[in-house]
């Protein structure tokens, strides 16, 4: 395929969906040239590539599990043979769990790591290397804010989200020399279907507790992510997206 050198690249993880579609179509707007990757929902995938090219544009799709190592690696394999330069990673696959500690299984736990931790660390480990030999990068990582201040019943999900952001802050200091960025965006409650579960007694709730007196959507998200991508001076940092939610 041909290589294309002046337009900057994007790598989306989970972005057919949600707020990772989101960050896509930010991304396609601004002429980047963007690469969605999915893990198992086909249909998913190509229906959102079908209405971005609707729109005009052409993202490219990468099947590939995030938690799997091999994966990961054949993922950029393909990246790199489309295109030259990788300028942004965006680690948004993730998953949650809603359970109190005592059903937590041992597996529950491992699953929500493998995907939310270790996707993110084999993720940014092949980016880094292409970004570092190439002067420079961006990598945003999508934590949440009950990584900052913890969520009853969401142990798991918390702690993994916490995680991203210690993983954000030791990663910025590592590769800020090679001039490449690492930043986070911590959420707070955003209309997608990871928040189906709530009853809309629940959402009322919660939307209650938001001093913007919303539920933020995948473009209130992907804002903040375009605005990390361009903030040459800024990394290391937890860029809150929550209407003010849990301060
Ligand atoms: P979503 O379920 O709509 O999207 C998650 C995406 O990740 C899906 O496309 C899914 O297929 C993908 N994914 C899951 N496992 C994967 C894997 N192993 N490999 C590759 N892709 C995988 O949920 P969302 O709300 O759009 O969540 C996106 C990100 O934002 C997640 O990291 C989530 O934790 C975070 N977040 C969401 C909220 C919220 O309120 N919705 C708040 C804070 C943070």
């Amino acid at each position: 395929m041909e290589n294309l050198t002046d337009t900057k690249t994007v790598l989306v993880t989970g972005g057919t969906k949600g707020i990772g579609k989101a960050i896509a179509l930010e991304f396609l707007q601004l002429g980047y040239e963007v690469v969605i990757n999915y893990s198992s929902d086909e249909e998913t995938a190509l229906a959102t590539q079908s209405e971005f090219n609707m729109l005009g544009y052409c993202p490219v799709l990468i099947c590939a599990d995030v938690s799997d190592e091999n994966q990961v690696r054949e993922m950029f394999r393909e990246f790199f043979s489309i295109y030259d330069r990788l300028d942004i990673l965006v680690n948004n696959a993730g998953i949650s769990l809603y359970e109190v500690i005592q059903d937590t299984s041992l597996d529950d736990w491992d699953r929500v790591f493998a995907v939310n931790v270790r996707g993110m660390f084999l993720c940014c480990r092949e980016a880094a290397d292409k970004m570092i030999g190439s002067g420079g990068g961006c990598i945003i990582n999508i934590s949440s804010v009950w990584g900052e201040v913890g969520a009853s019943c969401e142990v798991a999900y918390s702690a993994s989200k916490a995680a991203v952001i210690g993983f954000t802050k030791a990663l910025s200091k590592e590769l800020a020399p090679s001039n490449v960025r690492v930043n986070c965006v911590s959420p707070g409650i955003i209309d997608t279907s990871m928040n189906s579960r709530f009853t809309s007694e629940e959402i009322e709730d919660l939307i209650s507790q938001v001093p913007l007196g919303r539920l933020g959507v995948g473009e209130d998200v992907a804002k903040a992510c375009a605005y990390l991508a361009e903030a040459s001076y800024v990394t290391g940092e937890v860029l809150p997206v929550g209407g003010g939610f849990a301060k």
